[in-house]
């Protein structure tokens, strides 16, 4: 088979050519970062654990109407999605107090907001993805008004999906962070859903316990990030047969 074009490599994903035009293969990887890539580790069946993840929840939102570049899941490690203009922003849903929104305004970490509150970060690691107002990305055009009123929209209306399908599995979506990208059809631009929804861009939290089942597991070294997402795989009723890890290697019998 020829090798497959690789188009990007970033912390959790590596992006290749896809087989049909305008497509491309998101491919991913067990590694785990935070603090801006400054902790490291490489955690066994992470990367299939948000594949199948991604696919559940973009399949969702899919049959509720959400445009996502979500096309299809092609093994366990890889699914094909629509190739798109991603807009450098990075969107963040808050419902409850937590990460950076509790540090900035110095709110204890639980709370549940006045209402769901969307924050903007530009996308730019060396930065370490600043927080931007409407007013920046109008000003250096990241996005047009028009764009930002989809944007939040899509925003909201992921929000309450995630939010009641993980509430039936009684886990409470504090926040998350989505991405989007354009796409054109003939003379039209629109914007769909990209990138993934995992537990790596998302909190996580048991209704019953407080529990943390997301990234924020790794971030904070609470234990083990694979039994945190492999629960709220389970849940959700996306496992695998034979779990998340590969199979042990075969042993020679003599
Ligand atoms: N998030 C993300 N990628 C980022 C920054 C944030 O997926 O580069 C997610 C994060 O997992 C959390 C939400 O966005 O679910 C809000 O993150 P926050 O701003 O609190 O940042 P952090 O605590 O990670 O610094």
């Amino acid at each position: 088979m020829a090798r497959r074009k690789k188009i990007y490599e970033g912390k959790a994903k590596i992006l290749y050519e896809g087989p049909e035009p305008g497509t491309i293969v998101q491919y991913f990887k067990d590694d785990a970062t935070a603090f801006n890539a400054q902790k490291h580790d490489v955690i066994e069946g992470k990367g299939v654990l948000n594949n199948l993840l991604s696919e559940f929840f973009m399949t969702g939102l899919g049959n509720v109407g959400v445009p996502t570049h979500f096309i299809k899941r092609m093994n366990m490690r890889e699914q094909m999605v629509r190739a798109c203009e991603i807009v450098p922003l990075e969107i963040i849903v808050r419902n409850y107090a937590a990460g950076s929104l509790a540090k900035r305004l110095g709110l204890d970490e639980g709370g549940q907001l006045p209402r769901p509150i969307v924050e903007y970060c530009l996308k730019d690691d060396a930065l370490g993805d600043p927080l931007v107002s409407e007013e920046h990305i109008a000003a250096f055009g990241w996005a047009s008004q028009q764009d930002m009123d989809d944007i939040l929209s899509l925003a909201l209306r992921v929000n309450d999906f995630l939010s009641g399908v993980l509430f039936g599995v009684g886990i409470r979506l504090a926040d998350f962070k989505i991405e989007v990208g354009r796409v054109y059809d003939g003379d039209f631009q629109r914007l769909i859903l990209a990138d993934e929804i995992s537990p790596d861009s998302c909190r996580l939290w048991d209704i019953e316990t407080g529990q943390k089942l997301d990234k924020d597991v790794f971030r904070r070294d609470l234990g083990s990030l694979t039994d945190a997402y492999t629960e709220v795989a389970r849940r959700l009723g996306v496992l695998p047969r034979g779990g998340a890890t590969p199979m042990a290697k075969p042993t020679l019998i003599n």
